[in-house]
């Protein structure tokens, strides 16, 4: 399945918990002031792929925690973000992503994909709230939501 991406960071260590492959998702209309990666905006930037290029690339290394869904914002492609995210949990592996969307507001589109996911760091990154201390987040705004947790306390 097609992707649009800007790029893969192979081992990341700043995108969540452990060494991750970072999906940099192309594609974002929230165009928040001060946001960290301007280039990921444009729908019709960067390069598209196929998935499975990348689940191959994520099989082959023994190192990785998991993958980071990141951008850019990755519920603009949905269905490609769902099957990295299922072949990824086949895997064993877990799934962190990011989104300009709180939790409150993913749009129900996304709400299998939501499944497949750990950790959500959720909500925009707002200047005014931008702290260098936070761990794997811009802006105090931001939540890293355990997911799991989440779903044994909403049933
Ligand atoms: S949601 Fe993320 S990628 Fe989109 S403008 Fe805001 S900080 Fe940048």
């Amino acid at each position: 399945m097609e992707i649009r991406i800007a790029g893969v960071v192979p081992e990341s260590i700043v995108d969540g918990d452990g060494i991750r492959y970072a999906i940099f998702m192309q594609g974002c209309l929230r165009h928040c002031e001060g946001c960290h990666n301007p280039a990921t905006h444009p729908l019709d930037g960067g390069k598209i792929v196929d998935t499975s290029e990348l689940i191959s690339a994520i099989k082959r290394n023994p190192l990785l925690a998991g993958i980071t869904l990141t951008g850019g914002e990755p519920l603009l492609q949905i269905p490609p973000a769902l099957e990295l995210a299922k072949a990824t949990k086949n895997l064993g592996l877990n799934v962190w992503c990011y989104t300009g969307y709180t939790l409150e507001e993913i749009p129900p589109a996304a709400h299998e994909l939501l499944n497949f996911i750990d950790v959500l760091v959720d909500g925009p990154f707002i200047l005014a709230q931008r702290d260098l201390e936070l761990d794997f987040r811009g802006s105090r705004n931001q939540r890293i939501i355990d997911l799991n947790e989440w779903r044994r306390n909403n049933g």
